[in-house]
């Protein structure tokens, strides 16, 4: 009996260290050495540098365009740092999976520094502040972190800004989107946000909204949408990578 609780503490232990000191790649699963230092501590030298940058501010916003014709895109600008190919075996949407869904919470932070660095690269905006996506309380409840939020955490980090997390909610629990169009992932996000606590805020502010991967730029948009309707005064948007 003290030998399985023993077993099982350490099964739980080991469960616990791969999360804070992964000794595996959040990309390609073999061990290596960490480097206690930025996403090097997550992912292995041979997977980072087979990640493919994503494409500059302007063809991100080109991209968008295309799926918000007209007054209906509500994003000035659009920034990411990595860019999730079809092709690529390993994919960073392996390490944004571990990231969303097995609690590798503080790879979130890390990916946000990476994206700070991008944005304080390209961008010549002064942001009031960054708006991370929200979830739902019920899938928060469930994950226990926002992975957007942690995002936003190290994109402030390197950007010195304050992390809005209290001015917009989702009300509404919505589908995953994954396998979804482009109009349906519209429908899909249409009404399920909210204005939260100080929503008064957003009056004149310009504001970064942070989520993890930007693919037809839906949820993002609608959160723009919102935003600039409760007084916002321009959306910028920036994510861990960019999805075709
Ligand atoms: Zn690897």
């Amino acid at each position: 009996m003290i030998q399985q609780v023993q077993t099982l503490f350490s099964k739980i232990g080991n469960a616990w260290l791969e999360m804070v000191a992964p000794r595996h790649c959040s990309i390609c699963e073999q061990w290596f050495e960490t480097v206690p230092h930025g996403v090097s501590e997550f992912i292995c030298n041979r997977c980072l540098d087979s990640l493919t940058p994503a494409p500059y501010p302007d063809a991100l916003l080109n991209d968008l365009i295309k799926h918000f014709p007209g007054d209906t895109l509500s994003i000035s600008n659009a920034y990411s740092r990595y860019l999730v190919s079809p092709s690529e075996e390993r994919s960073i949407l392996n390490a944004i999976h571990k990231l969303k869904y097995q609690g590798f919470s503080r790879l979130g932070t890390e990916f946000g520094r990476e994206v700070g660095k991008t944005v304080e690269f390209f961008s010549r905006e002064t942001y009031t502040a960054i708006v991370p996506v929200p979830i739902h309380h019920a899938r928060f409840r469930e994950r226990g972190y926002n992975q957007a939020e942690l995002i936003a955490d190290g994109i402030s980090s390197v950007l010195t800004l304050p992390v809005w997390k209290d001015v917009i909610k989702r009300s509404r629990y919505t589908k995953t989107q994954t396998t979804f169009s482009a109009t349906k992932r519209t429908q899909n996000v249409q009404g399920a946000f909210a204005p939260y606590k100080n929503s008064n805020r957003l009056y004149n502010a310009n504001i970064l909204v942070v989520d993890d991967v930007l693919t037809t730029g839906s949820t993002v948009n609608t959160i723009g949408q919102f935003l600039l309707e409760h007084g916002a005064r321009r959306i910028d948007v920036a994510t861990v990578a960019k999805a075709m």
